[in-house]
């Protein structure tokens, strides 16, 4: 068998607290909507809904490293690109039909996330009842730290999650108030498609998302998990 074009490259995370070098490859990245009452409110629901999920693809990831700041272009078609901070939970193994209650055996790890968004295209796509796939899943739509490993996370109802945007806070809120748990969340998923390994799952932003412009430097952080800066350059 021969591949009648280039193979594509496999997209990939570095890993913290591993073998040197070591990479989390990515499948497919889940997304979660409306995962914070505060969010939902702020995007005119009331945060009482189910979950749902929609995805982006794999190479819509940019991976940084924390001595790194990430260089993201500001996207084409868009005038209101908007940073949403998101914890990311990567799958290690897989599986249908997982309980709550055995999820955490499937985590991999975590790392920080940021899911930017075509705000503009969304908010009409969603008028229009069509797809969000042009509001969420474009180039370099999908910022990640490392990805640490779960034995090494002190993640609990109090951790800190937060984003600020040249220094001043935008979104801060802690893990506890997700609607739905990380078990929950992937309990869920895992209803509606088979998770594999190298899948990520971003679980969704607290309140106060904006937008931002070309040259902002965005610093996001979860304690216990990471940090991640990204500087929005010229298309
Ligand atoms: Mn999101």
């Amino acid at each position: 068998m021969s591949y009648v074009v280039p193979v594509p490259r496999v997209a990939a995370v570095p890993v913290v607290g591993a073998e040197p070098g070591a990479v989390f490859p990515v499948r497919r990245i889940y997304c979660v909507g409306r995962n914070y009452v505060d969010h939902a409110i702020e995007m005119g629901h009331s945060g009482r809904e189910p979950p749902f999920f929609f995805m982006k693809p794999a190479d819509a990831i940019l991976p940084v490293t924390e001595d790194q700041i990430g260089q993201m272009r500001y996207p084409s078609l868009t005038r209101d690109l908007h940073h949403e901070v998101e914890l990311v939970v990567a799958i290690g193994k897989g599986g249908s039909n997982i309980k709550a209650t055995d999820a955490m055996d499937h985590v991999y790890g975590y790392a920080v996330g940021l899911d930017m968004t075509r705000r503009d295209i969304q908010g009409e796509a969603k008028k229009q009842g069509r797809p969000w796939d042009a509001g969420k899943g474009f180039e370099q739509s999908a910022p990640i730290g490392a990805i640490r490993p779960a034995a090494q996370c002190y993640i609990n109802a109090a951790t800190r999650i937060s984003l600020d945007v040249n220094g001043a806070k935008r979104q801060h809120s802690v893990i506890g108030k997700l609607i739905w748990s990380v078990p929950e969340v992937i309990e869920q998923l895992s209803m509606a498609w088979d998770l594999q390994p190298g899948d990520l799952i971003y679980s969704g932003t607290p309140e106060g998302v904006a937008a931002v412009l070309e040259g902002d430097l965005l610093h996001a952080e979860i304690d216990g998990v990471g940090s991640l800066r990204v500087k929005i350059v010229s298309g």
